[in-house]
């Protein structure tokens, strides 16, 4: 809706720019410095769900005074996730995990055990296309369907929360989501685990941008982001961090 009004301004102003250029009344070079400026805008709001802009998400929770964090793994579960899943037994810290579809229909062994271990588990579509900004909105929803489907059979859960691959959104994404009944769920520090290759600067990224209520984005298929999951634990504990399950923090329902 609100992307509708803004679309609906936007394109009503450069209309009336239009007609000004046509008459010479304005340069024809402020209309394209104005219509390259939207589209850089509309770029931003659709790679990054934390400006709610397309999507209503929950990225933080702003109400928590006490120092606790939530930490949320995408892309899993794969071999590397039992890595991880060590790191959390042994510091005792419960996470979410927003799982691929396929990867639950090749690892569903490790995705039970992500369970038992009472972490949290959610939608991250069924096949994790690069291409969601251009998916129709019946893909979409079978993206969704689909992973939800698999997750149920393997293990008898219904998830609620879903999180879109790469963090690209649409208002198709918002349509998919309300066909479906998902929540979505972004964060408020994103690490890139998965993009940048120093762990120190991975690390000091999260440290730099901690604050009660924060939901930090790791990826449980890359391989140092075991190392760098020990020492950011560590670092929690040393600052009086405490670590709960996102649906905690976020004070949400998990499945339904
Ligand atoms: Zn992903």
């Amino acid at each position: 809706m609100r992307f509708k009004i803004i679309n609906t301004v936007i394109i009503f102003l450069l209309c009336g720019a239009l007609v000004l250029t046509f008459f010479g009344l304005t340069s024809f070079w402020y209309v394209l410095t104005f219509i390259i400026l939207y589209l850089l805008f509309l770029l931003t709001v659709s790679t990054n769900v934390r400006f709610n802009f397309f999507v209503n998400s929950i990225s933080e929770n702003r109400n928590i005074i006490n120092k606790q964090v939530a930490i949320t793994f995408d892309d899993g579960p794969v071999e590397n996730t039992l890595e991880i899943l060590k790191v959390l037994k042994k510091y005792e810290v419960k996470a979410g995990f927003f799982c691929i579809g396929k990867h639950i229909e090749a690892q569903p062994e490790i995705f039970r055990k992500i369970i038992e271990e009472n972490h949290l588990v959610g939608n991250h579509t069924y096949s994790h296309t690069r291409k969601m900004g251009a998916l129709p909105v019946s893909t979409l929803v079978r993206e969704i369907e689909e992973c939800n489907r698999i997750a149920e059979e393997t293990a008898g859960i219904k998830m609620n929360l879903f999180r879109s691959p790469f963090g690209i959104v649409s208002p198709k994404t918002q349509k998919a989501l309300q066909k479906t009944g998902m929540q979505s769920i972004g964060w408020s520090i994103r690490s890139f685990d998965a993009v940048l290759s120093s762990e120190e600067i991975i690390l000091n990224r999260i440290k730099k941008r901690l604050k009660p209520g924060a939901v930090i984005l790791l990826h449980d298929n890359n391989a140092k982001t075991v190392n760098i999951l020990e020492q950011l634990l560590l670092f929690l504990k040393n600052n009086q961090y405490e670590v709960v399950r996102p649906d905690k923090l976020l004070e949400i329902n998990a499945y339904s």
